[in-house]
């Protein structure tokens, strides 16, 4: 039996820093170069020598890439995906310690003299000596590293399932990694007459309070959803205020309402969404003037579990126009104790009203060469790129001011669950027991993993047509920005997350736990795919 390079936890313990310590922060160089660092690694595996085909880089954007490795069985056709992402946050929080944040060991033993700057946990963790500190060690290097240390076993014991794995980049920002690699999937599918049975992500496990030791297994994956809107009031010069109306007067009704808003809270199977809260709120003025602010936009951060876009756009528009009314009614009393002549009434309208009636005004490469106008303009990501289209629009239909535009900013990870799948039910039972008899290890469900997953990207269910109202009103869409839904739809396999436990993600405390990541995750997910492929040899006999 010739030797596992990743095969000991010693052995996947040096993989893991060497993953970490190629930066690979979203946006950066490092990103860009990862993949094929990873795939070099495996290129060296006799399997993937015998069959280079098996391993693909493949474009995402911005000269993005993101990596495939199949394992395939001469006669299996059912594949489990292997899901990671290699991008991670940036490391500014460790202050003089940066140039150590992507040396685990050093760091490790660097934050031992320091050890009076940590606190709680932290400190209580690094003392015990069971935690390897790190950026990118916990979310989620590990998971990408445990899947290598899976497929090179598949390939040496030649385990009769296919394993495919997948290593995307910027999970961490707007997912393009996973976007492009949905229509990969499908393509893989056709050219290897591969069936997916499951998709595995091996994101961290987070804990739920703190000192929290229960090991978690998500069976779902939070959705996550951005309602926005454009103010736009009218005019006029701050010795005149009550001749025009501000953008933040009618702004500061909206935020009100949205902020921790019960309406766009969801409860299900006992776990509950984060409510909803203000990402940004702002001017959309460049420099300072005496003239009153009529434009400003705002940015709203909703979760959900089993609504779709159009169920929070309808819910979104019903606090708009609540809070529209509530605005008028307070500037018609101002207007009535001072005897002025109200500019107007504060109208609610979706982006896709305000574009068709543009582009019945101007006709429609009017208004296409205004989205282009805006496109092009570098600096601006798909959130600025998104309000200033409708600005633009806006600006050529005055006659419908003042009004709240609503519309949909990226990125939107729809919600994903697979609580009542039998093989995911069946997983989480078989990881809980062999956790407990083996490790004493208490393992939990969850139905939605509250960090935002890729797994969000498969699987997609949707009654009716639950997407159309996002594709309908995010000004990017089809542009910058877009979603393959139909072919997410055509990825029918239940989704699970089992990884490593670790804490303080995207924190300069983030840590991961040395044996339970080394010893028992790995060992976890491998009995667990042996059980799945003891199970399909029974179905078929
Ligand atoms: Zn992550």
């Amino acid at each position: 039996m010739e030797q596992l390079r990743w095969g000991t936890p010693d052995r996947l313990r040096s993989l893991l820093c060497e993953l970490v310590s190629w930066k690979s922060m979203t946006l950066t160089e490092g990103e860009r170069e990862f993949p094929s660092k990873v795939q070099a690694k495996l290129q060296d595996l006799r399997y993937f020598k015998e069959n280079p085909g098996h391993l693909g880089l493949h474009d995402a954007d911005l000269d993005r890439r993101f990596l495939t490795g199949l394992y395939k069985h001469a006669s299996s056709k059912e594949t489990i995906v292997l899901l990671s992402h290699f991008d991670t946050v940036n490391t500014e929080e460790y202050g003089d310690l940066e140039e150590y944040a992507y040396q685990p060991e050093e760091l490790t033993k660097l934050l031992i003299n320091r050890i009076d700057e940590l606190h709680g946990d932290a400190h209580r963790d690094l003392l015990s000596g069971e935690y390897l500190f790190g950026r990118g060690t916990m979310d989620m290097k590990m998971g990408l590293a445990m899947h290598m240390g899976l497929l090179e076993k598949a390939t040496v014991e030649k385990w009769p399932i296919n394993l495919l794995l997948l290593t995307v980049p910027d999970e961490e920002v707007n997912s393009s990694g996973m976007r492009a690699a949905v229509t990969k999937l499908l393509e893989l599918k056709d050219q290897h007459n591969l069936s997916y049975k499951l998709f595995l992500n091996g994101e961290p496990v987070f804990t739920q309070e703190p000192g929290d030791r229960s090991f978690y297994v998500y069976s779902g994956s939070i959705g996550k959803i951005m309602p926005s809107a454009l103010f736009y009031g009218k005019e006029t010069h701050v010795g005149e205020p009550l001749s025009g109306i501000t953008a933040p007067f009618i702004a500061s009704f909206l935020t009100q309402r949205m902020e921790w808003n019960l309406s766009l809270q969801e409860k299900v199977n006992g776990e509950t969404t984060p409510l909803p809260v203000t990402l940004q709120q702002k001017d959309l003025r460049l420099e300072y003037s005496a003239q009153t602010p009529f434009r400003s936009a705002a940015l709203y951060n909703v979760f959900l579990m089993k609504r779709t876009a159009d169920e929070i756009m309808e819910i979104f528009e019903k606090v708009a126009i609540d809070a529209a009314e509530a605005c008028n009614q307070a500037y018609k009393e101002v207007c009535l104790k001072h005897s002025v002549q109200p500019v107007g009434k504060v109208r609610v309208l979706r982006y896709e009203d305000l574009q068709t009636h543009a582009i019945r005004k101007f006709g429609v490469d009017f208004v296409e060469e205004i989205k282009a106008q805006v496109e092009e303009i570098q600096n601006w990501d798909d959130r600025e790129k998104s309000i200033r289209i409708a600005d633009s629009l806006m600006i050529e239909c005055q006659e419908l001011a003042p009004a709240i535009v609503l519309l949909y900013a990226p990125p939107y990870y729809p919600a994903v669950n697979s609580s009542d799948d039998d093989l995911v039910k069946s997983c989480f039972q078989f990881v809980r027991d062999i956790g407990q008899r083996r490790f004493k290890l208490p393992v939990k469900q969850v139905h939605y993993f509250n960090g935002i997953s890729d797994l969000s990207y498969v699987n997609y269910h949707d009654e009716g047509e639950g997407w159309t109202a996002f594709k309908a009103n995010t000004p990017v869409w089809g542009s910058s920005y877009c979603i393959p839904f139909d072919d997410m739809t055509q990825l029918r396999a239940p989704v699970l997350n089992v990884g490593p436990f670790g804490k303080d993600a995207h924190k300069r405390t983030e840590r991961l736990h040395i044996k339970n990541s080394f010893e028992e995750v790995p060992y976890l997910v491998e009995e667990m795919i042996k059980m799945i492929i003891k199970s399909m040899c029974q179905s078929v006999h």
